[in-house]
Parts: C-alpha cells; sequence; structure tokens
C-alpha cells in the first residue's frame, strides 16, 4: 500500500470517529427526546461542560482513563467503542465503493442502523426520529443508488409487465419498506393503536 492510499484510508477513519462522536451525541439524547444540535455536551453526573480537548474521539477516553476529569465519574466504554465501530463502517465502505454514491448510502444507512443498534441497548428505544427518517432518505436514495429488486422483476414478468431500472429501485424500496417496517407498525397499532398513536406524536412533536 502506497503512502497515498494509507493516507486517503487514514482520512477516511478519522471522518468514522468524528461522526461516530456524533453518534454517541445522538444515542444519549433521541431516545429521551432532547435536541442533539445544542447545548454542549456535558458530564451526566457533575454537569460540567466538556472541553474540546476532552471530546477527541477515542484518544480523551484514553488519556482520561475512562474517567470524567471533573467528577472522576466513570465513563460509559461504549463511547469510545460506538465511534471505533462508526471508522470501521467508513472504512469499510470505501474499501468496497470508493468515494461515490453508494458509499454515501452505506455510512448512512450503517450509521442509522449503529444509533438504532444502541438506543436499544441502553434506553431499550427505537426513536421514531431514526426510523421515519431512515424510511424518507431511503425512498430518496432508491432514485440514486439502485436497490436490488429482483424479487419484484420477477413477480412483473410473471403478471406480464416489465418492471425495471429506477422504477423497479423505488417500488423495492418502498416494498421493503411496508415488509420490514409497516408489518412490526401494524402489529403495534393492533396491540395498543393510543399508545402507537401518542408515541409518534410524541416524538414527532
Ligand atoms: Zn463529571
Amino acid at each position: 500500500m502506497d503512502i497515498a492510499t494509507l493516507f486517503t484510508y487514514a482520512s477516511v477513519a478519522l471522518f468514522g470517529l468524528i461522526f461516530g462522536s456524533f453518534l454517541n451525541v445522538c444515542i444519549a439524547r433521541l431516545p429521551h427526546g432532547l435536541s442533539i444540535v445544542a447545548p454542549r455536551s456535558r458530564c451526566p453526573k457533575c454537569e460540567h461542560p466538556i472541553r474540546w480537548y476532552d471530546n477527541i474521539p477515542v484518544l480523551s477516553y484514553a488519556f482520561l482513563g475512562g474517567k470524567c476529569r471533573d467528577c472522576r465519574t466513570r465513563i460509559s466504554p461504549i463511547y469510545p467503542f460506538v465511534e471505533v465501530l462508526c471508522s470501521a463502517l467508513w472504512v469499510a465502505a470505501f474499501s468496497r465503493s470508493l468515494l461515490s454514491p453508494e458509499f454515501v448510502k452505506t455510512v448512512t444507512f450503517g450509521m442509522l442502523v449503529l444509533i438504532v443498534i444502541f438506543t436499544d441497548l441502553l434506553a431499550r428505544r427505537v426513536p421514531h426520529a431514526v426510523t421515519l427518517f431512515g424510511i424518507a432518505v431511503g425512498f430518496l436514495f432508491s432514485f440514486l443508488v439502485l436497490v436490488d429488486s429482483r424479487p419484484l422483476g420477477w413477480l412483473g414478468s410473471h403478471a406480464g409487465m416489465f418492471i425495471g431500472g429506477t422504477t423497479a429501485s423505488v417500488l423495492g424500496a418502498i416494498a421493503g419498506a411496508l415488509a420490514g417496517g409497516g408489518l412490526f407498525y401494524a402489529a403495534l397499532c393492533f396491540i395498543s393503536p393510543a399508545d402507537e398513536a401518542r408515541n409518534i406524536w410524541d416524538s414527532a412533536t
């Protein structure tokens, strides 16, 4: 591997770490309906604002020995873990598709999945802010990066229709959203329609 390639991959890994740091903010705040842009991050225990040099992905955690500088409360190792996972995601996506629409799509959905995994793990919540946003972005991406919709094409050919290209991609994305999310949502509405209606209202406002 030559120097230029090494430098490129190191840059991609660094961007992955920075976005991973932002994912931590999303994971900590979204399940509680808090803003992800303001205010600045604070220690959850002593509420001291986190200094910029204590907020450097992975490195700050290592230098501080996993403890808050002010009150010495332990910081969860999940923070640097999410940063490393995000960085690995960026490097893997880049090695597969370089800088391309596919790369943007892979890291976007990979990061949404990371948020969902960790909000579910830590707060037992899968925020609508993530799932509904993902559905909207997925729909838009299906125009740019074609979805593999061979099952749909196969069904179409049996009905004597040709479904291909962008049409197949967009229809495939809608079918995927309905099958993957719609079924669960319908089940939730069936179990407790009032609760579910209130949940989605709360998360939207
Ligand atoms: Zn503290």
